[in-house]
């Protein structure tokens, strides 16, 4: 049975999965399908960002030398010829000495090199009075000032988010070709679990996990394909695992030392490594690949807690590494406490943290890997590394955002 008894740390624990994991096929998908998945091509632009010279405001195009002396007390009066709105094109020269009028996006015409904004003229129709004077390229956003022609806009292993896709859209391009969504099961376990919303018998509680997983998958980008709970029996279990089509199962629960350990007791003599992490929460974890598939699964001990930062440092690099999303691991932060804490020694411990207006951050919850009211309020865990066991006020301490989580 692999049950270690030696303890790895966070890191090992995290290799382990990752090196069984490799990205999943590409595929080729219009843009709006690519929200959330990671980019598998580099993609150069074929055009310049902006595409032509064009006005960054409303106002008139001018030459800047005819307009170099203007002033409040000696304004320069020019003839206006036409306008060009946004979509329209003018070819022709601006004549020395005129004006054109011009919309925001709008092609600055050829022999113009300026733009004075409405705000500094009369906005006259037939002749503009200009009271102040635009310099050479003022108001004229420049062709390919932005992205020139072979630029990498997207480059594989970018997450592709509004602003990517934004983008990637604006050079032209209809479609990404991305790694595929990943598909995950998330399974929780115990006896004493029921449905929110169902009366509880004494002992029972509402089941929380399954929610709180599904939805990082789903926030991750990933998509929870199956979200199920079954009692403590290895029978429900196995039946449970056995035709579950996902690239990844997560399942809550029953990792530990107890009597009715079932994730342990069922899939350990399967081939599943269990062991201690030093960590806390979330000290017992197991990983391996089950069924004839051999779907990779990653257990994490009930804990909501425990659950919420074992999906954050081993789910969540995982789902990358399948999504083809770099990098897998979370950036570090930096911040320092508002207020000592204390960590047992050899353990990565996970605290929930808040971020202060003053830039310094209040850790809390300690080793109560049970309290979901701190967790939600949380909007970063703190690190305390294995080597510390006190801290003062003002330490520097590693920040994980979760925000987004
Ligand atoms: P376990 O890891 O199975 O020993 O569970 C540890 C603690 O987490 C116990 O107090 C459980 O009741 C609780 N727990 C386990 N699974 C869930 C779940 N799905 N939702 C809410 N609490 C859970
Ligand atoms: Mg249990």
């Amino acid at each position: 049975m692999p049950i270690a008894t030696s303890t790895i740390t966070v890191a090992q624990h995290r290799e382990q999965v990752l090196a069984a994991l490799s990205p999943l096929p590409a595929e080729t998908l219009p843009l709006l399908s690519c929200l959330g998945l990671g980019a598998a091509e580099d993609v150069r632009s074929e055009v310049q960002l902006p595409r032509f010279d064009n006005s960054a405001m409303d106002g008139y195009a001018v030459r800047a030398a005819d307009v170099a002396g203007a002033g409040p007390a000696h304004p320069v009066v020019l003839p206006v010829v036409g306008a060009i709105g946004a979509g329209q094109f003018r070819a022709s020269e601006l004549p020395p000495g005129t004006a054109t009028k011009i919309m925001t996006g709008a092609p600055v015409p050829p022999g113009a090199d300026a733009v004075v904004p409405y705000e500094w003229t009369d906005q006259g129709v037939d002749r503009v009075v200009i009271q102040q004077a635009a310099t050479t390229g003022r108001n004229v956003r420049r062709a390919g000032e932005d992205v020139a022609v072979g630029d990498l806009v997207l480059s594989a292993g970018t997450r592709l988010g509004p602003r990517q896709l934004g983008l990637v859209a604006g050079v032209g391009r209809t479609h990404v070709t991305v790694h595929r969504r990943v598909r995950v099961a998330v399974l929780a376990t115990g006896a004493e679990l029921r449905p929110p919303g169902a009366p509880l018998e004494p002992g029972q509680i509402h089941e929380s996990n399954s929610t709180l997983l599904a939805a990082c998958v789903d926030r991750a980008g990933a998509v929870p394909v199956s979200v199920s709970v079954v009692g403590d029996e290895d029978d429900a279990l196995l039946r449970a695992l056995e035709d579950v089509a996902a690239d990844l199962i997560v399942t809550s629960g029953g990792v530990s030392m107890g009597d009715h350990d079932v994730v342990k007791h069922a899939l350990a003599p399967r081939g599943v490594w269990f062991g201690p992490v030093a960590m806390q929460p979330g000290k017992p974890q197991g990983f391996g690949l089950v069924g004839s598939r051999q779907v990779p699964l990653i257990a994490v001990p009930g804990n909501p807690v425990s659950v919420f930062v074992s999906f954050q440092q081993f789910v969540l690099p995982a789902l990358r590494r399948l999504g083809g999303i770099r990098p897998e691991t979370p950036a570090i932060e930096w911040a320092h406490l508002a207020s000592p804490v204390r960590s047992p020694a050899g353990r990565r411990q996970f605290l929930r943290g808040a971020r202060n207006d003053d830039g310094t951050v209040t850790a809390f919850g300690g080793h109560g890997s049970h309290l979901t009211g701190g967790l939600a309020q949380a909007d970063c865990l703190v690190v305390v590394t294995e080597d510390d066991t006190a801290l003062e006020a003002g330490a520097r301490v590693e920040v994980i955002r979760i925000e987004e989580l």
